[in-house]
């Protein structure tokens, strides 16, 4: 989270213990974007606020961000776009540095990682048959079985391409559609939408539901997000 309290991003930046952070506030000493805060549970923006104590500007890098996006629909895997919104504007207090890791489509949903990070989102999105990505989609109809073990198998693409291997869970037979989850290593264009049409079958609605060992945290609502864990960034990384 990007918001914290004035106490402790002063107390982290070194400038002493909350005991004589506190201190300081009482004493009107510090100002936050020009204006003088005493309370010591002030919440400011960690990365953008320019903080002076006595007058001295405090410099203090809160150091990399890593956060887990539920996705929305409607919203494009990118920083800035002409015509769309992006999946930072479901950002609030928009960290300028911040950017998506890799690409969902814009009517895709659920797990999107957005960083600070350049080398960590490197390391996620170069291809890498060790990172599996996780969807639950929903198809027009239920397909024959021998098709879902060719996707298991590899197909060829209309391009040509052979898939990896997948897998490909048993599906429920849903009023609207036929529901399942499948697994891929790849992030082609496209990906799991062409191995589908591939067999015939279209997709009315795709959902990122994990990658490699971190999955989507159910509480969070479309367009929410949070800090990844400590264990989700070891687990991932
Ligand atoms: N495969 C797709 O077709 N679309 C996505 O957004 C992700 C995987």
């Amino acid at each position: 989270n990007e918001q914290w309290r004035i106490d402790k991003w002063l107390s982290a930046a070194g400038v002493g213990s909350r005991k004589d952070v506190k201190k300081l506030l009482r004493k009107k000493a510090v100002r936050v974007n020009g204006e003088t805060i005493t309370d010591a549970s002030e919440k400011i923006n960690a990365r953008e606020a320019v903080v002076t104590v006595n007058g001295e500007k405090i410099h203090y890098d809160p150091g990399p961000v890593y956060l887990m996006m539920n996705k929305r629909e409607g919203r494009v895997s990118a920083t800035a776009d002409d015509r769309h919104r992006t999946v930072l504007d479901d950002i609030a207090g928009r960290n300028t540095e911040l950017f998506p890791v890799g690409r969902l489509d814009k009517d895709t949903t659920g797990l999107l990682f957005l960083t600070t990070d350049g080398e960590w989102a490197h390391r996620l999105t170069t291809p890498r048959l060790d990172i599996e990505k996780e969807y639950e989609v929903l198809l027009d109809a239920e397909p024959h079985s021998e098709e879902l073990q060719s996707l298991r198998e590899g197909i060829q693409l209309k391009d040509g391409i052979e898939t990896k291997p997948a897998k490909v869970s048993e599906g429920l037979q849903e009023k609207n559609g036929f529901r399942l989850w499948i697994t891929v290593t790849e992030g082609k264009y496209h990906q799991v939408k062409r191995m589908f049409g591939a067999i015939g079958r279209q997709v009315n609605a795709l959902k990122r539901v994990r990658v490699s060992n971190v999955r989507l945290d159910g509480h969070l609502e479309m367009g929410e997000y949070r800090s990844l864990t400590e264990n989700e960034l070891e687990a991932i990384s």
